[in-house]
C-alpha cells in the first residue's frame, strides 16, 4: 500500500483546505451555534464540484478515488463536523447507492441533478424499534399497477427535513418477517411524505437529523433502486464504504481536537511554565497523535481495498470501530488538558468532544462492527 497522496489529491487537498479556512472556518462555529443549515457552504461546494465526486463524468460528476473523498470529509469535518456527515450521506450513501444500483433511467434522472447539489440526499434505513437490528423495520410496501405505495415511520434520517430526496427502506406488506429489504428513491415533495419532527441533539446542530413519516406514500414504480429484495445487499455494500467515510469524519475531529490541544499547552501557564512543559501532558499528546496515525492507516487501508474492487466489511468495520473510539478518546483528554475552559462554550474544545460522541454510534455502533469483524474472522 502506497498513502502517499498523488498528484490530483495534492491539489484537491490544497483547494479544500482553502475552501475550509477562508469561507468556512470564519462562520462555522456561530452557524453550528445557531443550530442553521450550512446551505451556502453546500452551495458553494457545488460550485467546486465536491457534490458529485461519487457520481461517474457521464451522469454530471467528478468521479474520484475513495481516498478523495476522504480528504474532503477529513477536512469538513475539521472545521464543521455537521457538515462532513452531510456531505458524507450525500456522497456515500445517496449518491454512490444510486450510481451503483440505479437503473439508467435513475442515474440519468438524479444523479446529474445531485452532483450540482439542485438534489442533496439522505439515506432511512432506521426505525424508532429498528437501529442496530436494522433488518426488523416495519416500514412496508405495497405494488398497485405502476406504482408503490410506502407506509410507516422512519428515525434519525441526517438531512432530513433538508434533503431533496431519499433512499427509503421497507418490506413487503405480506411478508414482514422477511430479511430482504427493498430500497425506493423518494422525493421530498412526494404526497404522504411528512418530516415529523426534528432531533433535539447533544451535538451536530447543523447537520439536523429527523424522523420521516410515510402515510400511503405512492411513488412509481419506477423509482425502486435495484429491484425488490435487493435493499439488504445494498444497505450493507454501502454502509461498507460510507463506514470508511464515518472514520474519515473521526479523522478530521480527531485531528481538529489535538490542535486546539497543542496550541492551548503551549499558551496555557501553571506552576510558573507553559503546561505543555509537564511529562503528564506531553504524554496525553503522544497517545493522541499515536491514536490518530493508527485510525489513519486502517481508514486508508480499508479505503485502497474498497478501491480496488476487493472486500473490505472487515477493514471497514475496524476503520470505524477504531477511529471513532480514538477520536472519542482524543477529545476527551484534548478537552482534559483546557482545564475548566474546555467546558466553556467559548472553546471550540467543547463543541469537538460533543460532536465526537456520536461517531461510535451512527451507521453501526462499535459494538455492531466488533460483531461485523468477528463474524469475517470465524467466517
Ligand atoms: C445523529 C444521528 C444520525 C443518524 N443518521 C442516520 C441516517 O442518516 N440514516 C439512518 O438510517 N440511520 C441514522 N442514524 C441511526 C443510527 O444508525 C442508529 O442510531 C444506530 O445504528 C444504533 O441504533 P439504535 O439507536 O436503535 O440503538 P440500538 O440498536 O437500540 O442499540 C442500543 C445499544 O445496544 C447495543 N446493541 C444492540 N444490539 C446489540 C448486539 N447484538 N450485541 C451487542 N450490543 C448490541 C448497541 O450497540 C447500543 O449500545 C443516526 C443516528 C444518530 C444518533
Amino acid at each position: 500500500m502506497d498513502f502517499k497522496l498523488n498528484e490530483e489529491q495534492i491539489m484537491l487537498k490544497e483547494m479544500i483546505c482553502h475552501f475550509v479556512e477562508n469561507e468556512v472556518i470564519p462562520t462555522a462555529r456561530e452557524i453550528e451555534r445557531q443550530r442553521e443549515f450550512p446551505a451556502e457552504f453546500i452551495k458553494k461546494m457545488s460550485e467546486l464540484g465536491l457534490m458529485g465526486m461519487s457520481i461517474p463524468q457521464e451522469y454530471g460528476g467528478s468521479k474520484t478515488d475513495s481516498l478523495s473523498i476522504l480528504i474532503v470529509i477529513e477536512e469538513l469535518a475539521r472545521a464543521m463536523p455537521s457538515l462532513g456527515v452531510i456531505f458524507s450521506v450525500h456522497s456515500s450513501l445517496f449518491c454512490y447507492s444510486i450510481s451503483k444500483f440505479g437503473s439508467e433511467e435513475q442515474k440519468r434522472t438524479y444523479l446529474p441533478q445531485a452532483a450540482k447539489g439542485k438534489i442533496l440526499g439522505a439515506f432511512s434505513l432506521s426505525e424508532p424499534e429498528a437501529g442496530s437490528d436494522a433488518l426488523a423495520l416495519k416500514t412496508t410496501f405495497v405494488k398497485e399497477g405502476d406504482q408503490y405505495i410506502l407506509n410507516g415511520l422512519k428515525s434519525w434520517v441526517t438531512t432530513g427535513n433538508n434533503a431533496d430526496a431519499f433512499i427509503i427502506f421497507a418490506k413487503p406488506k405480506s411478508d414482514l418477517a422477511t430479511k430482504k429489504l427493498s430500497a425506493f428513491i423518494v422525493l421530498k415533495d412526494t404526497p404522504g411524505l411528512k418530516i415529523s419532527k426534528v432531533e433535539d441533539k447533544m451535538g451536530l446542530h447543523s447537520s439536523m437529523t429527523s424522523e420521516i413519516i410515510l402515510e400511503d406514500c405512492k411513488i412509481p414504480a419506477n423509482q425502486i433502486l435495484g429491484a425488490e429484495g435487493q435493499g439488504t445487499k445494498i444497505a450493507f455494500h454501502c454502509l461498507d464504504y460510507s463506514r470508511i467515510g464515518i472514520s474519515a469524519q473521526s479523522l478530521g475531529i480527531a485531528r481538529s481536537c489535538m490542535e486546539e490541544a497543542l496550541k492551548f499547552s503551549k499558551q496555557r501557564q501553571a506552576f510558573g511554565q507553559n503546561i505543555s512543559s509537564f511529562q503528564a501532558i506531553q504524554f496525553k499528546l503522544a497517545d493522541m497523535a499515536t491514536l490518530l496515525d493508527a485510525s489513519r492507516l486502517l481508514t486508508y487501508r480499508a479505503a485502497d481495498l474498497f478501491d480496488q474492487g476487493k472486500s473490505c466489511t472487515k477493514e471497514a468495520a475496524m476503520a470505524k470501530l477504531f477511529s471513532s473510539e480514538a477520536a472519542n478518546k482524543i477529545a476527551y483528554e484534548a478537552l482534559q488538558i483546557h482545564g475548566g475552559y474546555g467546558y466553556s462554550k467559548e472553546f471550540f474544545i467543547e463543541q469537538l468532544y460533543r460532536d465526537a460522541r456520536v461517531l461510535s454510534i451512527y451507521e453501526g455502533t462499535s459494538e455492531i462492527q466488533r460483531i461485523v469483524i468477528s463474524r469475517q474472522l470465524l467466517r
